[in-house]
C-alpha cells in the first residue's frame, strides 16, 4: 500500500509499504476513506520533535475490512471514526471519560493514518460507526471530529464554555477555530477569537466568534480585558502550545475562571508565582476524543455543525509533501489527503 513517511524534518514521501494485518484479536484493520495533515505534525516537520522514518497520521475515517476474534461492536464494512489514541473504553479512566489516558493506550492508527489501510487496536474501545455510509460531503466534517474537532471540543469543555460565559480562544489553527465551534455550540455567549489572518478571522466568524482581537501578548490580554468589564474572560481556549500562547490563555482569564489547553506543550514552564495569583483553573492535555465521538458524529449526521469547513485544501495521497509544505507556509489551514 503507500503511506506517507517523514524521512527527516522536511523531508516527506509516499512509500510503498506493508499493508497492515489483524495483529491482535481486538484488532481491526480499516481501508481509509481519507486521512489528513495535523497542526502537531509541523512540530517534527520543522526540526522540534525528532523524526527519522516515522509513518505519519493519526486522523482517520474509512471503512472496516477485517476484525480480530474478538472484536464484537464494528463490523467488516461499517464506516468508522476513530482518533489519534486506542482506548479499551472499558478501564476506570475510559469510564470517566479520559480515554486518551486509558490503562491500555497506544497509538490510534498503526503504522500511521496518512496511508491507504490502518490497524486500529481495541477497535470496540476506539473506533465509532456511523448510522450508515455517509453521503460524500460528510466525510470531510467526519475526518474532522477523529482530532481537531474532538480537540477544540474536549478544550470548550475544559474550560466550562457554557451559557452566559465569554470565551477566549489562543490559536486560529483548526483546532482553535473548532473551539470556537464547540464554546458557541456549547451555549457561550461571546466567543473572541484571536486571530491576525483575515481568512481565518472569517472562518472564525463563521463557526460563532462574536469579537476578534488582532493582539498578541500584553496588548491582546489588555483587549480581552477591555471587553470584559476589565476581568478577563471565563473561559480561555490554549490551542498553540507555546510559552507565550499559554500565558497569553492564563493572563485573558479572570480569577476563578478556566483555561483549556490542548496545544502540544513544547517547553512551557509556568510560573508559580504568576499561577498562584491568577486564581485560575487549568484543565487539559491530549483530548480523550473518544468521548465525545458518539455525540459529534450525530450532530454531523443531522448536519447540525461542519467543521469540514476547516479544510481548505485538498489533495491526493500522492501529493502529501505539498500538502506538508502549504500547512508549513501558513497556505492552508487544514490539508484533506484522499486516498
Ligand atoms: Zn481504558
Amino acid at each position: 500500500m503507500r503511506a506517507v513517511v517523514m524521512y527527516g524534518p522536511g523531508d516527506v514521501r509516499v512509500d510503498q509499504t506493508e499493508r497492515p494485518t489483524i495483529a491482535e484479536p481486538t484488532d481491526a484493520v480499516i481501508r481509509l476513506a481519507a486521512s489528513c495533515i495535523c497542526g502537531s505534525d509541523l512540530w517534527p516537520y520543522r526540526g522540534a520533535d525528532d523524526v527519522d522514518h516515522q509513518p505519519m497520521g493519526h486522523e482517520y475515517v474509512g471503512v472496516v475490512e477485517e476484525v480480530g476474534d474478538d472484536v464484537a461492536q464494528v463490523r467488516v464494512g461499517d464506516f468508522v471514526v476513530g482518533s489519534f489514541f486506542s482506548s479499551d473504553n472499558t478501564c476506570a479512566i475510559c469510564r470517566a471519560g479520559y480515554q486518551s489516558h486509558c490503562v491500555h493506550r497506544g497509538p490510534g492508527a498503526v503504522p500511521g493514518a496518512q496511508a491507504e489501510y490502518a490497524r486500529i487496536p481495541h477497535a470496540d474501545g476506539t473506533l465509532v460507526a456511523t448510522p450508515g455510509p455517509p453521503a460524500d460531503d460528510l466525510v470531510p466534517s467526519l475526518l474532522a471530529a477523529s482530532d481537531v474537532l474532538g480537540t477544540g471540543w474536549f478544550a470548550a469543555v475544559a474550560a466550562e464554555a457554557g451559557p452566559g460565559k465569554t470565551v477566549a480562544v489562543v490559536g486560529d489553527g483548526a483546532v482553535g477555530l473548532l473551539g470556537v465551534l464547540a464554546a458557541r455550540q456549547l451555549g457561550a455567549e461571546r466567543v473572541i477569537a484571536m486571530s491576525r489572518h483575515a481568512d481565518r478571522q472569517a472562518l472564525a466568524r463563521d463557526f460563532g466568534a462574536t469579537d476578534v482581537v488582532e493582539e498578541r501578548g500584553d496588548a491582546g490580554v489588555a483587549r480581552i480585558k477591555q471587553l470584559t468589564d476589565g476581568l478577563g474572560a471565563h473561559s480561555t481556549i490554549e490551542a498553540v502550545g507555546t510559552q507565550e500562547s499559554m500565558m497569553q490563555a492564563i493572563r485573558s482569564t479572570r480569577p476563578g475562571g478556566h483555561v483549556g489547553y490542548v496545544g502540544v506543550s513544547h517547553d512551557v514552564v509556568l510560573p508559580g508565582r504568576q499561577l498562584f495569583y491568577s486564581g485560575v483553573h487549568l484543565h487539559g492535555g491530549p483530548a480523550p476524543v473518544r468521548r465525545f465521538l458518539p455525540d459529534l458524529i450525530d450532530r454531523i449526521w443531522r448536519r447540525h455543525i461542519d467543521p469540514g469547513k476547516v479544510f481548505d485544501l485538498t489533495l491526493p495521497l500522492d501529493e502529501a509533501a505539498e500538502g506538508y509544505r502549504a500547512m508549513d507556509e501558513r497556505r492552508a489551514i487544514k490539508v484533506l489527503l484522499t486516498v
